[in-house]
């Protein structure tokens, strides 16, 4: 098959272009760095740029109003969350007010008091207030805050480029082979390969590994890619699982659920009816558990008798019984039949306290969420009149490739940042993850900055050269174009697979069962999978992706269950069905994933601990002066900067 070949070769290129890799390449640009670029499957696409909730969470110290919080402490919060590295803990912890300040500093809105200071609420496993929001669309604004800066310094963005394979030999960078996206929507091959002595590797959550997601359908992921590399997973059994309504993707949290909505579903013939009181849970019982659903909404194995039942009930509806499910927010719930005083205390004060003791769950909805109604409305589902879809969807990896303090892999130069790396373990405080994008990607552009100078990467360290590797690559790929069109079916099947037995509730037969199957597909790749033209090609690409992800998740979820049971996001059931006690207690591991032949291996190991040392002035400056600066001086004016020889980058 015919193919076209481009050539680029950049000190650093950023892959993505969500809220991690925009920072990552205005952080470049500020430490001095000019021979770099931005490159992205879509510049508008992602988690950070087209997702959302009732209030989206950024986490920070606080520097609220009591202010007596510390680096120390929050290290410890985040630390606390189980499995996580000590060591990026307090890097997270220490470097969020600056990463806060700039994006407040960008225009992202966050709200002040009339003095200025920014006072914070409780999110989830927080102990102090550190959460705050620029309202429901916090890393849509982030995003574009940091985009605006990125362009305004000139930097380079490739879009339509899908990264899709990194090269590496001796356990070092080379670059990475691309697909021109653009190209194969004209159904034309066009590979691009990217010389590069740095990769900061931000492509987010590798949310195509199950069917049921609230990540906007625009996000994929691809961290196969990494894994292939040589990078290791870790922690990449953790996820954060809820309750999302599924046409147009959100959390149905907070209010959502604290109005105490039916819980209906359907089935195939169309017959309608509320389904909770059918396991087991009284009316009564079932409306006081829905209203702590708002503030409890991850799936979590511990709550499996309390407010996660609701999530058990709602997958038995859909994966066993393949009914679908809805909100009704038109009437009442069973439950409410004979008034609000079948309420708890709490629920009852709390919809006293909010004016809210109205006669439906709409009315209530209305008084005390109306921009909740108005933003179904604008994806044209009407709340008042129609019911909503709704499913356990995942919306969170917690866990993903393991990076050091510096956020580099255990591959030398390649960096990943973002929601792809994996800084967090069984539970993280909400709003975290925003932070870990800032800082992650701050980080890998700082270590770049202070310990190389810019150089015009060399493709002599490839072990195949460029253009002959995206030969090859663009051979293999033509071999999969044919008459022969199974990719779409076997995507779907594998991902509906792994929301019925690997999400929040885990079947260990089903785990084993699906991880030969994806081992046989990968095995027989070529063979297997097939596309019916280029313009499908993206999605081939990305199906690999998914199946080596999918691997290694499911080898480490198998690994958990052994070590840990059912804990955190996830219950687990044995090969009898029996459900797995929580074994994790008095443990610290990290589970770390990595291939090993045509498969892949995981084990566990102790989580670093949170550094101790005293640290002293005068020798963190002296330390400071030697190796926490840019090689290279920062703020050169524009005109020394090289960049508009390097914008397209240098052709072979
Ligand atoms: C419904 C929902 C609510 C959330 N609420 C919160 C919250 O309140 N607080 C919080 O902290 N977190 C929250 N999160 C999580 C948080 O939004 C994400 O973790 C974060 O935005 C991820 O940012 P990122 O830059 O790592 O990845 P993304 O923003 O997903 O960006 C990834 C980028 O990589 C590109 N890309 C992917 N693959 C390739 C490739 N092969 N080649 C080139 N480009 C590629 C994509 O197009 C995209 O531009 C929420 C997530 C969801 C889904």
């Amino acid at each position: 098959m015919e193919a076209e070949y481009r050539f680029l070769q950049y000190d650093t290129v950023v892959v993505g272009s969500g809220a991690a890799a925009f920072n990552a390449a205005d952080w470049l640009h500020d430490l001095g760095r000019r021979n770099f670029a931005l490159l992205t499957e879509g510049v508008k696409m992602g988690t950070s740029r087209n997702t959302g909730s009732d209030k989206q969470t950024y986490y920070k110290l606080s520097i609220g109003p009591d202010g007596s919080d510390s680096v120390s402490e929050m290290a410890r919060t985040l630390f606390s969350g189980g499995g996580v590295d000590g060591r990026i803990a307090l890097a997270e912890a220490a470097n969020s007010l600056r990463c806060f300040m700039k994006l407040a500093n960008l225009g992202v809105d966050f709200p002040t008091d009339r003095y200025g200071r920014y006072v914070g609420y409780k999110t989830d496993h927080d102990p102090r207030q550190r959460g705050t929001s620029a309202g429901p669309l916090t890393s849509h604004d982030m995003t574009e805050a940091l985009e605006a800066s990125v362009r305004r310094k000139g930097v380079p963005i490739l879009n339509h480029l899908m990264a899709y394979r990194i090269c590496q030999t001796g356990g070092r960078v080379r670059g990475i082979l691309c697909l021109d996206c653009s190209a194969a929507a004209e159904n034309r091959l066009r590979l691009v390969a990217v010389a590069a002595n740095h990769v900061i590797w931000c492509t987010g959550g590798p949310s195509c590994c199950y069917r049921n997601v609230v990540y906007p359908a625009s996000q994929t992921g691809m961290t196969g890619a990494l894994l292939d590399a040589g990078a290791k997973g870790v922690n990449l059994q953790e996820w954060q699982y809820g309750l999302a309504s599924t046409k147009f993707r959100w959390n149905v949290s907070g209010t959502y659920q604290q109005v105490l909505p039916r819980y209906v579903s359907v089935d195939a013939q169309g017959n309608c009816r509320e389904f909770l009181t059918d396991y087991g849970l009284s009316p009564e019982e079932a409306v006081n558990l829905v209203f702590l659903k708002g503030y409890q909404w991850p799936f979590d194995a511990a709550k499996k008798d309390a407010s996660s039942r609701i999530d058990l009930c709602v997958y038995e509806e859909t994966a066993v019984k393949g009914r679908k499910v809805f909100l009704d927010f038109r009437q009442n719930p069973a439950g409410l039949a004979a008034g609000f005083n079948v309420l708890s205390e709490e629920t009852y004060r709390y919809l006293k306290n909010s004016g809210a003791l109205l006669s439906t769950p709409i009315e209530r909805l209305k008084k005390m969420n109306p921009l909740a109604v108005r933003l179904y409305q604008k994806h044209s589902i009407n709340l008042e009149t129609d019911m909503l879809e709704i499913n356990v969807c995942a919306q969170h990896h917690n866990g993903g490739i393991q990076v050091d303090p510096n956020w580099e892999t255990a591959v030398k130069g390649l960096y990943v940042a973002g929601e792809a790396a994996g800084t967090f373990g069984v539970r993280r405080p909400g709003g975290s993850a925003l932070n870990s994008t800032q800082v992650g990607s701050m980080r890998a552009a700082q270590h770049i900055a202070w310990t190389s100078e810019e150089s015009k990467p060399q493709t002599s360290g490839w072990l195949v050269p460029p253009k002959r590797l995206a030969a090859e690559a663009a051979e293999n790929l033509g071999r999969m174009v044919g008459p022969e069109d199974t990719v779409s079916l076997v995507r779907e099947r594998l991902q509906a697979e792994m929301s019925r037995v690997a999400a929040q509730l885990r079947d260990l037969s089903g785990i084993a069962a699906l991880k030969r199957e994806l081992d046989a597909y990968r095995a027989n790749f070529q063979q297997k999978m097939g596309v019916s033209s280029i313009r499908r090609l993206p999605l081939l690409i990305k199906t690999y992706d998914m199946m080596a992800t999918q691997s290694a998740v499911l080898d480490a979820m198998e690994q958990s269950a052994k070590l840990f049971g059912s804990h955190g996001g996830a219950l687990v059931r044995d090969r009898d069905g029996t459900v797995l006690p929580d074994r994790s207690a008095g443990q610290n591991l990290q589970l770390i994933t990595s291939e090993k032949g045509d498969g892949f291996f995981s084990f566990a190991k102790e989580a670093p601990p949170i550094p101790q040392e005293r640290e002293w002035f005068e020798t963190v400056w002296e330390e400071h002066r030697k190796y926490r600066r840019p090689k290279v001086p920062q703020n050169r004016p524009q005109n020394e900067s090289g960049a508009s020889k390097t914008e397209k980058g240098v052709e072979e």
